[in-house]
């Protein structure tokens, strides 16, 4: 293209040194200095939990498109929703022809994943919800398979499997002469019911990476840890626990994670130690992920939850919300693999822990990282502080409690405080779909861009990576540098 340049912005802001930005990349296309094309990959949010309210969430910084230029087109990598959750906010800045472009596996959950922005609103804004997701619906290019597409005239696009979780991709773009990737999330290991990311065809080696994972950039213990043994020693306690008589919850990410737990727990027979039950938003993406509706390429594979109870089944007619998890939880030695992954606020799993926590015998098993402020991290912090001490800890919560009715009379809802002793067993597998530190430094060595933009991961993060990168890759671009402009 004569005379043009890329400029990528990056409009996720951190809203704190710990916390990941919600991703947001934007690559305009500029030709005899003017924005030819508009694109947006990725548009996310994350949730600020607030100590006795509701959760803040958290936008990417969207001024620059006050500037006018319309948006040409949007790529989304995955529907996480640090990645998609806010995609509808991009709609008053979309031209008319704009579509979202995303797999078939990620648009076989999108609305779902969409629907939970109505969550809290007045009648008027869960309307307005729906709309938005209707739009978003009705946008939407789906790629069936990884390949070359044309995303705007003049702009091929390589789509390429990312493992992380299903439908994952990630996008390279040729823009002049050169290839700019966006990686998405990445996940290079197989996990159950997605193999991990195949290499991009060296024909598509990337001149610049405009948008990494860099999670577990300042992790070095992600470097040790085996992801099948981080399994086998999960399922290991879990069966012990149960053998004592006693039972597991599981807190899990509701995309994909729980469908991986509830696999790999069928499989490793934890159903013939005591009840296996999935339940919430666990089970829908679940179902999903059993019918294999949103397979895109060979890497998707088949899960297995047949023989995992679906808590909602067990809800027989007039029964209220709450009961029939009392009498799972009074029948005892059952594993529940549910909501929120990183143990709340929010999620069935705040009506499960008040059975386990002051059982000696049970087990809290997080499947993952656990972020600072959630209630899974208060969790950790009391039991580990109860082993070291040999004190009995307590811990408090924000619950949020619906309004209900019990024998017709209303009960009203509210933020309430519930405090449990923790008694039972705490531990974490660490199952998640991203590279460890060593395999992302080796990523960027293998291919080697000219410039690499570094996102998705904390203030220390980006700084340990920046640190190993600097006279690698010849120019490293942080979250503090504002736009990177090259000549394409
Ligand atoms: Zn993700």
């Amino acid at each position: 293209m004569a005379n043009s340049k890329v400029v990528l912005h990056r409009l996720g802001v951190r809203n704190s040194p710990d916390s990941i930005e919600p991703s947001c990349g934007v690559m305009d296309v500029v030709e005899n200095g003017a924005v030819k094309y508009r694109i947006v990959i990725d548009c996310g949010l994350t949730q600020i939990p607030l100590p006795g309210g509701p959760r803040k969430l958290h936008y990417p910084d969207f001024s620059l498109f006050n500037d006018g230029k319309k948006i040409d087109a949007v790529l989304i990598t995955h529907v996480h929703a640090d990645h998609f959750g806010a995609v509808t906010k991009l709609l008053p800045f979309m031209s008319r022809e704009a579509r979202v472009v995303m797999t078939k596996g990620s648009f076989t959950v999108a609305m779902h994943v969409l629907k939970d922005n109505a969550i809290g609103l007045d009648k008027a804004g869960q309307q307005r919800v729906l709309f938005e997701n209707g739009e978003i619906s009705r946008r939407a290019l789906i790629i069936r398979k990884p390949g070359e597409v044309e995303i705007l005239h003049g702009i091929p696009a390589l789509v390429w499997p990312a493992g992380h979780i299903q439908g994952a991709c990630s996008f390279t773009l040729k823009v002049g002469k050169l290839k700019i990737h966006y990686a998405g999330d990445r996940c290079t290991h197989d996990q159950p019911g997605i193999k991990g990311a195949p290499p991009l065809p060296p024909e598509w080696r990337p001149d610049v990476f405009a948008g990494t994972d860099c999670t577990y950039g300042a992790d070095p213990d992600s470097d040790k840890r085996v992801y099948r043994d981080e399994w086998d020693r999960g399922t290991e306690l879990a069966k012990q626990a149960l053998l004592r008589g006693s039972s597991v919850a599981v807190p899990a990410f509701a995309l994909h994670r729980s469908a991986a737990v509830a696999h790999m727990f069928q499989q490793a027979g934890i159903g013939d130690f005591g009840r296996l039950l999935l339940d919430g938003k666990a089970e829908l993406y679940t179902d999903i992920m059993e019918t294999g509706e949103g397979h895109w390429w060979p890497g998707d594979e088949a899960i297995d939850a047949t023989e995992v109870e679906r808590v909602s089944e067990r809800y027989m007619g007039g029964a209220e919300d709450g009961e029939s998890r009392y009498e799972i939880a009074r029948n005892g030695n059952f594993t529940i693999v549910t909501t929120a992954g990183m143990g709340g606020p929010g999620g069935p799993f705040t009506q499960w822990r008040k059975f386990l926590l002051s059982d000696p015998d049970a087990l809290i098993l997080f499947s993952g990282y656990v972020a600072p402020d959630t209630d899974g991290a208060k969790i950790l912090a009391a039991a580990r502080e109860r082993d070291a001490t040999g004190n009995e800890i307590e811990v408090t919560f924000d619950v949020l409690k619906r309004d209900r009715t019990h024998k017709g009379r209303l009960i009203k809802g509210g933020w309430v405080k519930e405090t449990y002793p923790v008694k039972c067993h705490v531990a974490q597998m660490r199952i998640g779909g991203h590279e460890s530190r060593g395999k992302t430094l080796d990523w960027f060595q293998e291919l080697r861009p000219q410039a690499a933009v570094l996102a998705h991961g904390s203030e220390a993060s980006l700084a340990s990576l920046a640190g190993e990168l600097r006279g690698v890759i010849p120019l490293l671009h942080g979250s503090h540098d504002g736009p990177l402009t090259l000549d394409a």
